[in-house]
C-alpha cells in the first residue's frame, strides 16, 4: 500500500498499528548490529589455513630474499604480479605495504599535504584552502581522513553509473580541487560500479590543478556476490593514454579478501607517484611485514585462487543480501517510501527513507535494540542534506539475526515515515 497516498484518518489507524508493534519488538530486548562491513566468522575461517603459513622453514620469497630480515620496500614480487592483473596496474608499479589501504590514502595525502606531490607548485598547505570531491552517498572514512586534515569537501552526487560527471567537469574548473575520492566497484554503500565513460572522462577531464589526483579506492575489486564479473575501465591506463599519466593514485587491500585488519595493502600508480610515495614511506619504514605477504603469497598463489577463494564468500555472503532485498521488498516495497540498492558486489545495501526521516529511523531502531550506522554517516561532516540515507551493512549478522534486524529496520522506516506524512 502506498503510504503517501493515505487519508489523514487511515495514516492515524496505521500509526496506531505501528507504535504497537514497536513496543513489543523493544519487549523481545533485541541486541543486534547492522554497523560496519566486518567480514563474519564464517568467512573469517575460509582464512584459517593462513594461520599455519608460511609455516616453519618456509621463509624465501620467490627471488631469493628471507622474508624474516629488513628491506623490500615495494613488497614480495610474486604477491605483487598475483594483484597485479585483479587491480590492474602493472607489476613494476604496484607495490604491496602495511596491513591497511586506508592508512595509504592517510599517508598519501599527508604527504600531499606536507610536501606536495609530483607536478604541484607546492605542498598543499602553502596553497590556502584545499577541497576533494565526494561522491554522496560514500565511505566515511574517506570523509573523516579530509575533515581531520582541513580539506574542504565538496559533495557530488552517486549515479548508477559512478559520480554525476557533468558536475565534476565543472567543479575541477577550481584549482582548489585537488581529487576526488572514487569506490569504482561496489562502491561503498551504493554498490554501484562505474561505467566505463566515467572512467574514461576522470582519465581525460581537465582539472585547474596540475596537481589533481584520482583516489581510486579499489577495496571491492574482487568482491562479487552474483552476475558476470563486471570489468571496471583501466583508469592507470587511460591516464596515461590521455596524458595525464601522474592522475591516478590506486589502493587496494586483501582485508575483506582473508583477515580484516592482517592484511596486505597495495598502492599503484605512475612510475613518479610509486617512487614518491615510497621515498615518503622509507623514512617512516624500513620495510613491510614481508612473512604476512609470503604467508598471502602461499595463500593466494594467483589471480584464479582469489577468485576460487572469493567465491566461497560470495557463498555465506548471497544469502545475507538476498534475505536484506527480500525483507525490505515485502515490508516496504510498495510503500512509496523507501528506495534501495541491490548490488552485485561489495558489503553494503544504500537504503534511502523518506526525506527527513533517517535519524529517527536510527533513532527509533536503537531503541529496538537494533543498531545502525548513524545516518549522514555516508555525507561529508556526517550531513545529509535530505536526511535519507541508511547504510546497511548485511554481512557480519547470522542470518537469523540479519532477518529480525531488517524486520525491525523497516518497521521503524515505515512507522517514522507515517509520522511525518502526518506531521504534514
Ligand atoms: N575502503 C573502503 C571503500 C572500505 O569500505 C574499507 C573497509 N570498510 C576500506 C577502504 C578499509 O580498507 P583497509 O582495511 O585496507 O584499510
Amino acid at each position: 500500500m502506498d503510504l503517501t497516498t493515505l487519508t489523514h484518518t487511515e495514516l492515524s489507524d496505521r500509526l496506531e498499528g505501528l507504535r504497537k508493534e514497536h513496543a513489543r519488538l523493544k519487549e523481545r530486548g533485541l541486541r543486534l548490529d547492522l554497523t560496519r562491513g566486518k567480514p563474519s566468522a564464517e568467512q573469517l575461517e575460509l582464512s584459517e589455513p593462513l594461520l599455519s603459513l608460511p609455516g616453519g622453514g618456509d621463509h624465501s620469497a620467490e627471488d631469493g630474499t628471507d622474508c624474516r630480515n629488513y628491506g623490500g620496500l615495494k613488497g614480495l614480487a610474486e604477491l605483487r604480479a598475483t594483484f597485479a592483473g585483479l587491480l590492474q596496474v602493472p607489476v613494476e608499479q604496484l607495490v604491496a605495504l602495511g596491513n591497511s589501504s586506508l592508512e595509504l590514502m592517510y599517508e598519501s595525502v599527508v604527504d600531499a599535504v606536507l610536501f606536495g606531490l609530483p607536478g604541484a607548485p607546492g605542498p598543499w598547505q602553502r596553497e590556502g584552502r584545499t577541497a576533494m570531491l565526494c561522491p554522496v552517498p560514500g565511505y566515511d572514512r574517506h570523509f573523516a581522513l579530509c575533515e581531520k586534515l582541513g580539506i574542504d569537501m565538496i559533495p557530488v552526487p552517486m549515479t548508477e553509473s559512478g559520480p554525476d560527471m557533468d558536475e565534476v567537469e565543472r567543479l575541477v574548473a577550481d584549482e582548489r580541487v585537488k581529487g576526488i575520492w572514487c569506490v569504482p566497484k561496489y562502491s561503498n554503500p551504493t554498490g554501484a560500479t562505474y561505467a566505463p565513460e566515467t572512467v574514461r572522462r576522470l582519465a581525460a577531464m581537465e582539472t585547474a590543478a596540475p596537481d589533481f589526483r584520482v583516489f581510486w579506492d579499489n577495496a571491492y575489486a574482487v568482491h562479487q556476490l552474483q552476475g558476470d564479473r563486471e570489468p571496471v575501465a583501466d583508469i592507470l591506463g587511460l591516464c596515461a593514454e590521455y596524458g595525464n599519466a601522474d592522475r591516478v593514485f590506486v589502493f587496494g587491500s586483501t582485508s575483506k579478501i582473508t583477515a580484516a585488519g592482517s592484511g596486505v595493502a597495495f598502492f599503484g600508480s605512475s612510475p613518479a607517484n610509486v617512487t614518491w610515495l615510497l621515498g615518503h614511506l622509507s623514512k617512516r619504514t624500513i620495510g613491510p611485514d614481508k612473512i604476512n605477504q609470503l604467508r598471502h603469497a602461499r595463500f593466494l598463489p594467483d589471480a584464479e585462487a582469489v577468485h576460487a577463494h572469493m567465491e566461497r564468500h560470495a557463498e555465506l555472503l548471497r544469502p545475507k543480501f538476498e534475505l536484506v532485498d527480500a525483507v525490505l521488498e515485502k515490508r516496504l516495497g510498495d510503500t512509496g517510501i523507501a528506495s534501495w540498492t541491490r548490488p552485485q558486489g561489495g558489503y553494503f545495501v544504500s537504503l534511502d527513507v523518506l526525506d527527513g526521516c533517517a535519524s529517527r529511523v536510527v533513532q527509533l531502531a536503537k531503541d529496538a535494540g537494533v543498531a545502525l550506522t548513524p545516518a549522514g554517516a555516508t555525507f561529508p561532516y556526517g550531513k545529509d542534506p535530505r536526511d535519507r540515507n541508511i547504510r546497511i551493512a548485511p554481512s557480519y549478522p547470522r542470518l537469523e539475526e540479519l532477518g529480525d534486524a531488517l524486520e525491525g529496520l523497516a518497521l521503524c522506516a515505515e512507522l517514522a515515515a507515517v509520522e511525518k506524512l502526518l506531521a504534514g
